[in-house]
């Protein structure tokens, strides 16, 4: 039996069936390639669901983890350490915010911000003010809280029951946020992009729209920029230049360049309503992590690399647009900065699988969407390489 063989025979015996993985091992990487342990290439435009957003053996994450592991891996969230502090200090003086709990995933993330929203209603006097607005499309995350939010069903159903007092709305329609939105509201949590749900960009008006519905009804508006955050859309947040401040914005995915991490930034007047022992994370934080996190933040918060992305991001749309949308099989493109999603018409999860056959990997959206996440360091030589082998796969589907 080859090697290949004998490790996917190990993960099917051994391993929890939640995943169908494709036939093949992944052993290497390097920039926007990966290898197989059949020394098969591919270029890689999932980024490990959005994570490595500085591809893969960056020297930045190497000498960060490096350095890291020869300090303190991990003390606890019980005493005070240097890379805490600074990675805290620079993501708050980069944003809104002004305060900032670490922890260890975007689902974690989600779930923290949901009960730091019903505290601070709780706070502030309010005896019923619990119910959570979300919209149609949303993913956030697979813990009993990000799940009650979540919109998909498949997702939710086998666990059910979930917490009460979830009402979802339509994404991007604002009438139906204004109906969904009154005075049990302790917050609307929604993605800026949505990237699960399809790769749908929120609307400006809708978006700038549920500040004031959430200023109305006294509720704080979440932002989960999971996936469509630090960097992704070519600016540092994804709803930066919308004009308005969300109370709260839940990261994770890239933020700690594949090390596992999450974040949730929030306003003083919600970190005042919260106090020792209100929540906590005996991982979260550690001294490596916020190293490592703090070295891909420098990295990706200059204009020099957020400028790359945008132009790199322009002209992977351009060659969507003009090469790949001429497909029969692509109804559609849609995005922003370096995450697009291709409305497929066969399944989506047929293009997915035929690319890997041609050395491409990329991700499903939901049934008919084909998602685009390359790492935020991709050339443009290489994004032609995407586009023609993302040709070549469209064209073996006829
Ligand atoms: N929020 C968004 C927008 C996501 O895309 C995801 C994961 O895909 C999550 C939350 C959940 O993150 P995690 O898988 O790290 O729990």
């Amino acid at each position: 039996m080859s090697k290949t063989q004998e490790i996917i025979e190990l993960e099917k015996q051994y391993v929890l069936q939640t995943y169908k993985r494709p036939d093949f091992v992944l052993e290497q990487g390097d920039g926007v390639w990966l290898y197989d342990t059949d020394g098969k290439q591919y270029l890689d435009a999932g980024s490990g669901i959005a994570v490595n957003a500085l591809g893969y053996l960056n020297q930045t994450i190497v000498e960060a983890i490096r350095q890291g592991a020869e300090g303190l891996l991990h003390v606890s969230n019980l005493y005070h350490t240097i890379p805490h502090a600074l990675l805290a200090r620079d993501l708050c003086q980069s944003s809104f915010a002004d305060r900032v709990f670490f922890c260890n995933s975007g689902a974690e993330a989600n779930e923290g911000a949901l009960k730091f929203a019903r505290k601070w209603a709780r706070v502030k006097g309010y005896s019923d003010k619990t119910g959570y607005v979300a919209f149609s499309g949303s993913f956030h995350g697979r813990t009993m809280g990000a799940l009650s939010v979540t919109a998909t069903e498949k997702y939710r159903a086998p666990f059910e029951p979930l917490i009460p007092g979830v009402t979802f709305a339509e994404f991007n329609d604002l009438e139906s946020a204004k109906a969904a939105i009154n005075e049990k509201t302790c917050a609307v949590i929604v993605e800026p992009v949505q990237g699960e749900g399809g790769v749908t960009p929120g609307d400006p008006d809708f978006l700038n729209g549920l500040r004031a519905l959430c200023d109305e009804a006294d509720a704080l508006l979440i932002v989960d920029e999971v996936q469509c955050g630090l960097g992704r859309t070519g600016a540092l947040w994804a709803h930066e230049g919308y004009g308005f401040k969300p109370d709260l914005m839940t990261l994770a995915k890239p933020l700690a360049g594949g090390l596992p991490m999450g974040a949730i930034l929030l306003t003083q007047a919600v970190a005042d309503t919260l106090e020792p022992g209100d929540h906590g994370s005996t991982f979260a934080a550690g001294p490596l992590v916020c190293a490592v996190a703090h070295a891909v933040f420098n990295h990706i918060n200059t204009p020099e690399f957020l400028g790359q992305v945008r132009a790199n991001g322009d002209y992977l749309a351009a060659r969507l647009q003009h090469d790949v949308a001429k497909s029969p099989l692509i109804a559609g493109v849609r995005g922003k900065g370096l995450m697009w999603g291709l409305l497929s018409v066969p399944p989506a999860g047929d293009i997915v699988a035929e690319a890997r056959k041609h050395g491409l990997i990329i991700l499903v959206a939901g049934a008919n969407v084909v998602r685009l996440l390359p790492p935020l360091t991709i050339k443009q030589a290489e994004i032609d390489l995407l586009i023609e082998r993302l040709m070549q796969t469209l064209d073996a589907l006829g």
